[in-house]
């Protein structure tokens, strides 16, 4: 037997509670039960996005939510600012393209975060653009965008909508989904909210419902107003995740117990003690100290040494499952995950797992050096 630990930015652990609401026998969703929960799922999903504002839950991953915005939102030929660096950025502009929009392509490195002061010059050379689309915490980079300072840009425009891919940031740092002027901010189940992946979440301000008035690509599962009309009697327009909705308030409940600042502060002591861990190991951080997020800590994979084999003798030998880089950087970065149901006893493990790991493949260090760096951030209190 060995004993599994996962450590990647997506899916992430679930919590036995969560897991035992979710092996109770499946109820039929057209009941009052049904409409109790998704009610109450509902209520805790604005909490956690902090926001007033409709939201709407559908049964696919994040990447559904993702397309979702865009056909509400948009119509064939219309102009918006696509935001990347990373994977989930890229994916936002193949989404938009795939629609027939006319992109205007912010692209960064991956190890930059998007500078605020491009998307203001881009607005001001492009009139009539109907939306800015960012990745707030990119999974594929760790670097976190300042979604706020771009909130303040686009927050007086009143035609053009914010989008944001809070889907790694909700839960692991700070999104404040009305203060900042966020109009549609997504979220999926298989990250900080601790579930199993098959649930995204979106939120909807009255300036994106001004957009989906005007929108005119084609749309049917994915309708927002499908989903707006009978949130409005508890209920949803197809069947939903059942279990997954159920455990969701489970959720939500533990969330809500321990308190939103609270979950953002646990998520940025375990990025601070990681980041401690792997530079005191002599390794060098991905994300550039101006945007590290709390959700993911990527590493570059020292010289001379493995990278593959870094996340192979992890997973193998230690049963530490961390994720490698992707594109660009696979075999580049390795990236250890930390959002959702994490402790600091989870960053210790994974930290000793990796120092057995570099010994193995001939990296020089004194063992125990990145667990003390860890601890010591810990013990900071
Ligand atoms: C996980 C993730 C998504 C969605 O990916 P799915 O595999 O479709 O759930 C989108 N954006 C970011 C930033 C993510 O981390």
């Amino acid at each position: 037997m060995q004993k599994k630990y996962l450590m990647t930015p997506g899916p992430t652990p679930v919590p036995a509670e969560v897991m035992l609401t979710m092996a109770a026998p499946i109820i039929h969703h057209r009941t009052p039960d049904f409409s109790a929960a998704f009610k109450q799922s509902v209520e805790g999903l604005k909490y956690v996005f902090q926001t007033e504002s409709d939201v709407l839950l559908f049964a696919c991953s994040g990447t559904g939510v993702m397309e979702s915005a865009i056909v509400n939102c948009f119509s064939a030929g219309d102009t918006v600012i696509v935001t990347r660096n990373g994977k989930f950025g890229d994916r936002q502009k193949q989404i938009c393209e795939t629609y027939g929009l006319n992109v205007i392509d912010l692209a960064y490195e991956w190890t930059e975060t998007v500078k605020p002061a491009d998307i203001k010059a881009a607005l001001d050379a492009n009139p009539g653009v109907r939306g800015v689309i960012v990745t707030q915490s990119e999974t594929s980079s760790g670097v976190l965008n300042d979604v706020k300072a771009i909130g303040e840009i686009v927050g007086p425009l009143e035609d053009t909508v914010l989008i944001v891919d809070s889907i790694t940031g909700i839960g692991a740092v700070d999104c404040k989904t009305d203060e900042w002027n966020l109009d549609v901010v997504m979220t999926g189940s298989q990250k900080g909210l601790m579930l199993p992946p098959g649930l995204a979440a979106c939120t909807v301000s009255k300036k994106a419902w001004k957009a989906y008035e005007r929108s005119t690509l084609p749309k049917y599962y994915f309708d927002w107003m499908k989903y707006q009309k009978n949130v409005a009697k508890d209920t949803t327009p197809f069947t939903p995740a059942v279990t997954l909705v159920l455990g969701l308030n489970q959720a939500l409940d533990m969330m809500r117990d321990e308190g939103i600042e609270n979950t953002i502060a646990r998520h940025s002591r375990l990025a601070k003690a990681t980041r401690a861990g792997v530079e005191a190991l002599g390794l060098k951080l991905f994300a550039p100290e101006d945007g590290r997020g709390s959700a993911v800590t990527p590493v570059w994979v020292p010289e001379g040494v493995d990278g593959k084999a870094i996340v192979k003798i992890m997973k193998d030998k230690h049963g530490v499952t961390i994720a490698g880089g992707q594109d660009d950087y696979a075999g580049r970065i390795f990236r250890i995950g930390h959002l959702g149901y994490f402790g600091e006893f989870d960053i210790i493990t994974t930290l000793a797992a990796l120092e057995m790991t570099l010994a193995e493949l001939g990296y020089e260090f004194e063992p125990g050096t990145g667990i003390k760096g860890a601890e010591l951030v810990f013990m900071e209190g």
